[in-house]
């Protein structure tokens, strides 16, 4: 099959948000970059929406042992149209409405090849260690291609792919969240938060969403949260602690770290979980070992998922049983005003961007 975009053709130039060097929002420059290439394999999709993760900020300040290619377009969610497709791509996915699955797997590996998450060094996440899409135009592997209803909004979908895949691995594969059981969902302002109060409770989990603001427990009641616990008032382990006679929850759902370790350990009954994925406050926290042992806890880590558990959670949310939550919507070219904002931590839901 001929490229539809060869190399011959004069190189083309589309605006993105850009940074040339690590460091805060201010590095972030919207400006002219060459228009990528679908190459063998890939597709290039035009871009309608990109939602922004913590990821994004993490990688603009750089993480260690992370070397990118300058400069960097993050983004790792993103709705769009295919635009064209490379060699050995299905020609009929252009003008598909997608997202991007951003789980960039190697494929060769032993765990791709056994249809597991890919776990080598060969993993990728796009927008991470790969340009991304926070631009007019990106280039994915076909494969990481999924069709979307012509009746689902861009920006509603671009604040699913990274998020609902992430929430739904960490409950309901690696914690193994059950019907009947408590769940305590930590940030609950957060994307994965928001997307795991609604999991948890179509799973047929109690759920305890802790959070910061009276209008953030709001938001998290109208998802689904069967009671909310605001952090900054009171110790949300002691609170947890007596509104559950002194049992514990069975699940505790953590991305915050140092801040709050400590008390997530203390809020889980005998043979608790704790599932954590991600680290906003530090990579280093104290585990209490006796607790951890006399309680019969296990820690468990999560981070992305599968191509079966994205399908698995894509289909609930485009069938709406699952809701992405939409904080706000602005141009692209306000992306460093955008991402000031989600580190400040003031949306409920994602920031989305639209070029
Ligand atoms: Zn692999």
């Amino acid at each position: 099959m001929q490229s539809r975009r060869g190399k011959q053709e004069r190189e083309k130039t589309m605006h993105a948000l850009v940074f040339y060097e690590h460091g805060g929002p201010e590095q972030l420059r919207y400006a002219g970059v060459p228009e990528p290439v679908a190459g063998p394999g890939e597709a290039l999709v035009q871009v309608k929406a990109a939602a922004l993760n913590h990821l994004d900020l993490w990688v603009r300040q750089g993480i260690p042992g992370l070397r990118l290619a300058m400069p960097h377009i993050g983004g790792s969610d993103v709705a769009g149209v295919v635009a064209a497709v490379g060699e050995d791509v299905d020609e009929a996915w252009v003008g598909r409405r997608v997202i991007i699955n951003p789980s960039l797997g190697c494929g060769r590996c032993e765990y791709c090849r056994a249809g597991q998450q890919c776990l080598c060094a060969g993993f990728h996440v796009f927008g991470e260690h790969v340009p991304g899409g926070l631009a007019e135009y990106a280039v994915a592997p076909a494969a990481n291609l999924y069709a979307i209803p012509d009746d689902f909004g861009f920006a509603e979908a671009a604040a699913v792919p990274l998020v609902y895949q992430t929430a739904w691995r960490a409950l309901m594969t690696q914690a193994r969240l059950r019907a009947g059981e408590r769940v305590l969902i930590l940030g609950a302002g957060g994307g994965v938060a928001s997307a795991a109060i609604q999991i948890a409770r179509l799973a047929g989990a109690y759920v305890y969403a802790a959070t910061s603001t009276p209008a953030k427990e709001r938001r998290a009641l109208e998802l689904g949260a069967d009671e909310t616990i605001n952090y900054r008032e009171v110790d949300f382990s002691k609170e947890i602690w007596r509104r559950t006679g002194k049992r514990g929850v069975d699940v505790v759902l953590e991305n915050v770290g140092p801040a709050t370790w400590a008390g997530s350990m203390r809020a889980l009954c005998r043979g608790g979980r704790l599932v954590t994925f991600g680290a906003t406050t530090g990579r280093f926290a104290e585990t209490d070992l006796n607790l951890l042992f006399w309680n019969q806890v296990s820690l468990i880590g999560s981070t992305m998922a599968t191509y079966a558990e994205f399908e698995a959670v894509m289909g609930l949310v485009f069938s709406r049983r699952l809701r992405p939550i939409v904080d706000r919507v602005m141009p692209l070219r306000d992306g460093a005003e955008a991402q000031r904002l989600l580190g400040a931590g003031e949306q409920f839901g994602k920031l989305v961007l639209e070029p």
